[in-house]
């Protein structure tokens, strides 16, 4: 037993076997780092397991980098799982789904450490200090505590409401404490205890204890299908349909505190932490036991910390963002996805998995329970819901009966592109005379990448794909950027006959002028990727909305998350022509999920809400449907245009995506890629469509020019074999990269 499997992080589909060294035996395990030779560097690879001895002449591995195993045999499932789905090298998926700090660290060891043995625990701590804390618990009383008072008595309460707290939260609560913790503890009412400090951006919050609520009628037909699925510990999936505020989160909360009664744990998605700190205040406000919070606002010394309690078993919850599905929790019994139909499950770069998607595979594999939680699900969780394929359950209405807002569509066509129609400016004159809180939405992404006439809305679409076509200026040229269907850009409109076309839009400062000319007494702020950029930015914007101090906030789709403020009142879409002419196949339903949710943020509070929307497709179904609150009808319309244009849930997708700094070694690479994945099609007699290549939307990143084929498969297994054959037969040359991007969620 002294040969083993072991993944490098490299662009290699193969793994390598590595003879273990004598004194090394011991401590080559499973799922441990090793310091191994490749070619004339040295790596870090993972260790998979042993392997048999074939006789061939292998190197040895240097050292042994970790003390504990990172991963379990569970978790190695999971990632290769996803390496042979996503076709992406094993070892990358394994570095990618393991916290940063880990990777940082043992870099810094290769330089230093040549042996396995020694500074092993330093390694196990990622090398970064430990702290320790004072923390003091409540011993269990033998009748009333007589003769206590004042802030010996109140701290008493404090710590048997709270289960135990540290000492910085004492001091914050009471001041000075030192004199009553000494008496408590020496009447044997408490006792005081030490442990490594993990750095925690919560730590020093308190919380409000929070109870169950009593559910109401749908909430309880929810709960009824979901309790005894977790008892059972059978996988099954669930979709949990319901608008913002009809009660999801309460839901989630029983479906979890169910699961941590058959002692089971539960792992949450949340698609941007860092915007949703309500969310991860009510999991603490609910639960007493150890959680989790994993997001990208987090340093990298946090998120290991944050990783290394949940490896050591000290949490039952875990809430995160995308990275999390990877999180090293056992026994987990319930995972949901909130928010499903967000596109930043998807990772966009590098190892492209979905974490939604994983949340399903996950659940299948630990027999769980997994809720996938949306008021405006994916067209294709619904067709899986209508299917049978996943449980349906339906929350139709607010807890608290809000009503809707009052929503109506503007027609801007003919209006030479103002950034106020007139009705806008006068809503927005009157909320601002009667005091209330107005929001400006703004999607940036897709601006002057596609043509529009401005008279009639006019916009120009692949015959073939239905997609919008992207114009090219250096070719003067629209291109579909599925097929290769292009054409010379007019000038005049081929709808209306004007001569009005152009580019759209404005960006988020402009309208921020724009609205600080017209109302020049009201304070105006904006929030996007500009203002945003410092840690904790969002926050404080957020914070001064939320406190009053601005009247008109103008935000990119930042702003349409978040939870309640009661004091907006009217809502404005600049232009939801932006997202309704993306040129993805999915640009009405995402354009009908950013109307539904900007929605939802209007009159939250007592006062009725407004929300107009300004567009030059005023009739367009997704618009309509989105206005009416109707999701089954935006449904009813959209899936029809999926089955008639060949899209999912009726086929599977891929890109062969292709880079590289020269433009016309990128095109050349492209078409050899095309010619011979379609020579594939033709050997397996596959019916999957090659479209392509075509220059990506975003046709140049950061110098490099972008080109993809986009294949459309009746079935996965047919995707997956004619990739797994692209792979091996088809190597680009070394100024070209090749990557693959099975089921991708936004081809720009
Ligand atoms: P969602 O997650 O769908 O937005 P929440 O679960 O956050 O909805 O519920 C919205 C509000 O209603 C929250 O303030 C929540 O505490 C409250 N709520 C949820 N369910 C109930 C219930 N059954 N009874 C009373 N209040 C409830
Ligand atoms: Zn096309």
């Amino acid at each position: 037993m002294n040969i083993v499997q072991v993944a490098i992080p490299l662009r290699l589909d193969t793994t390598f076997h590595y003879r273990v060294p004598e004194h090394l035996v011991n401590q080559a395990q499973p799922g441990k780092r090793a310091l191994v030779p490749f070619g004339r560097r040295k790596l870090t690879g993972y260790i998979l397991g042993h392997a048999e001895d074939t006789g061939s002449e292998l190197k040895e591995i240097i050292s042994i980098l970790d003390q504990e195993p990172l991963f379990t045999s569970g978790e190695l499932g999971l990632y290769r799982w996803a390496a042979a789905y996503y076709l992406h090298p094993l070892g990358e998926v394994i570095k990618a789904a393991l916290p940063a700090g880990i990777n940082i660290e043992s870099r810094r060891k290769r330089v230093t450490h040549d042996d396995g043995t020694a500074a092993d625990e330093e390694r196990l701590t990622g090398g970064r200090s430990v702290k320790m804390e004072t923390f003091y618990r409540p011993l269990p009383a033998s009748g009333e505590a007589v003769g206590l008072r004042g802030k010996a008595e109140r701290i008493l309460a404090f710590l048997r409401d709270l289960g135990e707290a540290p000492r910085v939260v004492i001091g914050k609560n009471f001041g000075e404490s030192s004199a009553p913790l000494k008496k408590l503890r020496e009447l044997g009412l408490i006792e005081e205890l030490k442990r490594e400090l993990y750095r925690d951006p919560f730590r020093e919050e308190t919380f409000e204890r929070d109870l169950p609520q009593l559910l109401n009628e749908s909430q309880a037909h929810a709960f009824s299908l979901i309790a005894p699925a977790i008892t059972a510990g059978k996988f099954s999936p669930f979709l949990l349909h319901g608008v913002t505020g009809s009660g999801k989160t309460e839901v989630y909360l029983q479906a979890i505190a169910h699961s941590l009664s058959k002692g089971k744990n539960a792992l949450v998605l949340a698609p941007e932490i860092a915007l949703t700190p309500q969310l991860v205040r009510r999991f603490r406000s609910r639960f007493r036991c150890g959680i989790a919070v994993l997001h990208s606002g987090l340093a990298a010394g946090e998120r290991f910390d944050e990783w290394r309690r949940i490896r050591r078993g000290e949490v039952s919850i875990v809430i995160g963002a995308r990275s999390a599905i990877f999180a090293p929790l056992e026994r987990v019994g319930t995972i949901v996805v909130d928010e499903e139909h967000e596109a930043s499950y998807k990772q966009s770069e590098g190892f492209t998995y979905n974490a939604r998607d994983l949340a399903l595979v996950r659940g299948k594999m630990e027999n769980a329970v997994v809720l996938l939680g949306s008021a405006t699900p994916l067209i294709t969780t619904f067709y899986a819901a209508k299917q049978g394929r996943l449980g349906y359950l339906e929350l139709p209405e607010r807890v608290r009966n809000l009503p809707f807002p009052d929503t109506k569509i503007l027609d801007g066509r003919g209006r030479k592109g103002e950034t106020f129609l007139p009705e806008l400016v006068e809503a927005l004159a009157d909320n601002l005379a009667g005091g209330g809180q107005s929001l400006l939405f703004l999607n940036r992404r897709g601006f002057a990448t596609y043509l529009v006439c401005r008279d009639c809305g006019h916009v120009f679409r692949c015959p073939n794909c239905s997609v919008t076509l992207t114009y090219h200026r250096l070719k003067q040229r629209h291109f579909c950027h599925y097929c290769d269907f292009s054409l010379p850009a007019p000038s005049i409109c081929p709808g209306c006959n004007g001569a009005e076309i152009g580019f759209l839009g404005r960006g988020t400062e402009r309208v921020e002028e724009e609205a600080r000319e017209l109302f020049p007494t009201a304070r105006v702020a904006r929030m996007d990727s500009d203002t945003t950029s410092g840690r904790g930015s969002h926050a404080r914007i957020l914070k001064k909305l939320e406190d009053g101090s601005i009247d008109i906030l103008i935000g990119t789709q930042m702003i349409t998350k978040g939870h309640d403020y009661p004091g907006v009142t009217l809502v404005g879409v600049i232009s939801a022509d932006a997202t309704l002419n993306i040129p993805d196949f999915r640009s009405s339903e995402r354009a009908f999920q950013q109307v539904s949710q900007v929605t939802g943020r209007a009159g939250r509070g007592d006062a009725p809400g407004k929300v107009l929307i300004q567009s030059l497709a005023p009739e367009h179904y997704a618009l309509v449907r989105a206005a009416a609150h109707d999701f089954a009808g935006f449904y009813a319309e959209e899936i029809e245009f999926r089955r008639e244009a060949g899209y999912p849930p009726f086929c599977y997708l891929a890109t062969v995506n292709l880079s590289g700094t020269s433009p016309q070694a990128v095109e050349k690479v492209a078409e050899d890629a095309a010619r011979v994945l379609r020579e594939l099609r033709r050997e397996f007699g596959a019916r999957t469509e090659i479209l392509g290549p075509a220059p990506a939307t975003m046709a140049k990143i950061r110098g490099r020019f972008r080109w993809h084929i986009l294949l459309k498969a009746p079935t996965r297994r047919e995707l997956n074999t004619i990739l797994v054959r692209c792979r091996t037969d088809f190597r680009p040359p070394p100024v070209v990269r090749m990557s693959i991007d099975v089921d991708p969620v936004e081809m720009m």
